[in-house]
């Protein structure tokens, strides 16, 4: 049972960010695997331990994104695949094709997205993958078993959970809940330094740049929220005038009563 599992390396969900133009300062940024995609890749670690076969995890990125390649042979994946290039030049159907070029070149019974990349949040790659290699997908998967020749899946709707059954090779994408990640341990970040990644360009996929570094969609810019005013405090020594004093001010000032 092989499974490949595709990681976006995005600026860490706790870094400060500072926006420069219409992108991010990357001077001093950290980087993480996006979280949604540690829920793909600890499904099919699980499910490799289970039942055999390989774990490949797929990145299209710069050199800095073999970091979170390292960190999920780390965590158990066996096999590691870095397309390199610039992905912020491409837009999601840019990216989609070069990973499903990707993807066609090992062999694969499953294929794991996160149900979308954190930081750009557009839930666009892993469908757009799906319908290029023509494989059925299942979005936004809290729970999946693994049968002979198919696959049970569930995910939480509005107020009831669907269950859905699936053909292989077969794209699912990740959502919080699927199961609980976990940390590399020493041994495997030691093992993770042996393993050799297969290092790409988009032109060894025979793909041509002008077919993936294009946005047919453009950002017109990107602006952080307001500054937070400082709030309001009211002194509390006299806990019956603070409590009038907190409904005046939700009646008259914040008129949520
Ligand atoms: C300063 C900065 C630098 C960034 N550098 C990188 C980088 O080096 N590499 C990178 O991947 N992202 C990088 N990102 C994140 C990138 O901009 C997107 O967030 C990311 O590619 C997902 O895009 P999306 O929201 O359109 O994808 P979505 O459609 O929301 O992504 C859904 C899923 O598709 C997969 N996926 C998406 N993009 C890729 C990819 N390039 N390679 C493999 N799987 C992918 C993941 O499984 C992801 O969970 C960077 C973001 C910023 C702000």
């Amino acid at each position: 049972m092989n499974s490949v599992v595709c990681i976006s390396h995005v600026p860490d969900t706790e870094a400060r960010i500072k926006v420069a133009g219409k992108g991010v300062d990357e001077t001093g940024l950290k980087f993480i695997v996006s979280p949604y995609d540690e829920y793909a890749l600890e499904e099919a670690i699980r499910i490799k331990d289970a039942k055999g076969g390989d774990v490949t995890v797929l990145t299209f990125g710069p050199d800095r994104a073999a970091q979170a390649l390292r960190e999920c042979l780390a965590r158990g994946a066996t096999k590691a695949i870095h397309i390199k290039g610039d992905a912020s030049t491409a837009d999601a159907l840019g990216i989609a094709k070069v990973l499903a070029a990707a993807i066609k070149t090992v062999p694969h019974d499953l294929v794991f997205f996160g149900k979308q990349g954190v930081g750009t949040d557009n839930g666009l790659v892993g469908p757009m993958v799906a319908e290029l290699l023509g494989y059925p997908q299942v979005n936004v998967v809290t729970k999946l078993e693994v049968g002979e020749g198919k696959i049970t899946v569930h995910r939480e709707i509005e107020a009831a959970e669907e269950i859905i059954e699936s053909s292989m090779p077969a794209v699912i994408t990740a959502q919080k809940g699927l199961n609980e990640p976990r940390y590399a341990s020493l041994k495997g970040i030691m093992a993770a330094k042996k393993v050799p990644i297969d290092t790409k360009s988009v032109a060894d996929l025979g793909l041509q740049d002008a077919d993936i570094f294009h946005q047919r969609v453009v950002m017109v810019s990107l602006e952080l929220p307001p500054e937070k005013s400082g709030g309001r405090k009211i002194d509390g020594s006299d806990p019956v005038a603070a409590a009038k004093e907190i409904l005046k001010y939700i009646r008259e000032e914040a008129k949520a009563l």
